[in-house]
Parts: C-alpha cells; sequence; structure tokens
C-alpha cells in the first residue's frame, strides 16, 4: 500500500503514544514494554491496522504489535486507534512500529513472538525482487530467528501466483510444516470460522476475487 505521501505524517507518527520509538532498545523485552507477560503477535505489513485492532479488541489477554514501514500508511492506523480510543476502546495490548520488516531480528529475540500474521502482502511481481516478498526463504528465515518452536505464520493473500511460490518457499525449508492450505478462505468450513477480515480483503472479496490462506509451523513435520 503506497499510500500518498501524507504532510505531517512522519512528525506525526514522531510523536504518537501508540508508537515505539526505540524498538531496538525493546529486543528480548518486548513483554516488560507491555508490563504483561503474555502471548505476542505481530502483523508484518499491517497497512491501516484494521485487522489488529479487531484481533487486539478480541483477545486482550494477548499482545500485538503492528508493524508498517511508511509513515503516511501507518498514520491512518494512529487515527483508527485515536478514534476507537475516543469511543471508549483503548487496547492497551496493542503498539505499533515503523519499520522495514528486514530488521525484525534486530528488534525481537529468538523465542519472543509466539505468531506472525502476514495479510495481502505486496506481490513484488519481478522475479529479480523475490527476495523483498515477505514469504520469501530469507524473510522465512528472518521469521525463525524471532519465532518460537512450534510457533505459526499466517498468510492470507488474493494473488494466487505469490501464494504458489508462497507455498514452495515453505516446502523447501524444512524449518516449516505446512499445517493448513484454502484457495477459498471465506468457503472453507474450517478456516473460514473467526476469520478477521482486513481493509484489502474486504476490497477483493467484495469483487469476487477468492482468497488464499495458508497457515505453516516452525518446527519440522512430526
Ligand atoms: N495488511 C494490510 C491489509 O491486508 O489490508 C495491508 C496490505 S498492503 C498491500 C501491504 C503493506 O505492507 C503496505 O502497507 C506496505 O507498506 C507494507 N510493507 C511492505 N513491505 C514491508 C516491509 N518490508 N516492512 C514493513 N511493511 C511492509
Amino acid at each position: 500500500m503506497r499510500l500518498k505521501n501524507i504532510p505531517g505524517a512522519k512528525e506525526a507518527v514522531a510523536v504518537s503514544p501508540y508508537v515505539v520509538h526505540t524498538p531496538f532498545e525493546k529486543r528480548g523485552r518486548w513483554r516488560e514494554a507491555f508490563r504483561k507477560d503474555a502471548p505476542l503477535y505481530i502483523e508484518v505489513g499491517m497497512g491501516k491496522g484494521q485487522f489488529l485492532m479487531r484481533m487486539a479488541e478480541l483477545h486482550p489477554e494477548r499482545l500485538y504489535v503492528g508493524i508498517e514501514m511508511y509513515d503516511s500508511v501507518l498514520l491512518r492506523a494512529l487515527q483508527k486507534k485515536k478514534s476507537l480510543e475516543d469511543a471508549g476502546i483503548s487496547l492497551p495490548n496493542l503498539l505499533f512500529l515503523r519499520l522495514d520488516a528486514r530488521l525484525l531480528p534486530d528488534v525481537f529475540d529468538q523465542n519472543e513472538v509466539d505468531g506472525i500474521y502476514l495479510n495481502f502482502s505486496d506481490p513484488w511481481p519481478k522475479a529479480r525482487h523475490d527476495k523483498r516478498r515477505l514469504t520469501s526463504r530469507v524473510f522465512l528465515e528472518r521469521y525463525t530467528r524471532i519465532l518460537k518452536p512450534e510457533g505459526r505464520v499466517e498468510f492470507k493473500t488474493d494473488n494466487r501466483t505469490l501464494f504458489d511460490f508462497s507455498l514452495e518457499e515453505a516446502r523447501q525449508d524444512p524449518s516449516w510444516t505446512i499445517e493448513a492450505c484454502t484457495y477459498d478462505l471465506h468457503n472453507d468450513p474450517v478456516l473460514s470460522l473467526n476469520n478477521i477480515m482486513t481493509e484489502y480483503e474486504e476490497k477483493f472479496s467484495a469483487q469476487g476475487i477468492p482468497i488464499s490462506k495458508m497457515i505453516i509451523r516452525f518446527g519440522p513435520d512430526s
């Protein structure tokens, strides 16, 4: 999502109380940052944050960190969180980072993260950009450096080419086990249960485009 650059976005993000401004110092200490010892989940490439705000509201017993690399996009999430707070929904279990996900292992320690969500990640269709895809083998290797054993990566997309690439990347790496896979999430009797829609998911499914989803587990097939 490349929103037009919003004037003042960088400055607004820089002073937001919802954003962690010194993420590298939190490495290994995220639960202290929340002042709560609870399972920690992250969404990488969060966009405007609808999915994670709903998850944080549904699961106050969990901690969530939303990661987005562009100020103008993150600003939309901050505005949404402020509106929720004004309506009496404060979500103290949700924090945001403006960060390029390539730096995840510098921000989260080994075994620190319980689960990772990737929703409608940018497809980067050119072959020479494959390492930028958030489900490429280079990113999967980064996730192994922060996830707990048995932790899951859950990935949803409308893009079948990206989805098939992602399945192959997971299959070739023995660190991962494919636990679930569907090419039509909204009609899948199991995976559709408790599905929380993202902004992109709402847009694509309204156009009749089927949504694919895979869940991979960090650990060998047993
Ligand atoms: N997850 C949201 C949804 O489903 O509605 C947004 C999807 S949007 C297509 C992908 C988002 O990922 C964009 O906002 C983009 O800026 C962000 N993104 C892409 N690469 C990233 C990276 N390396 N680190 C952090 N965010 C990234």
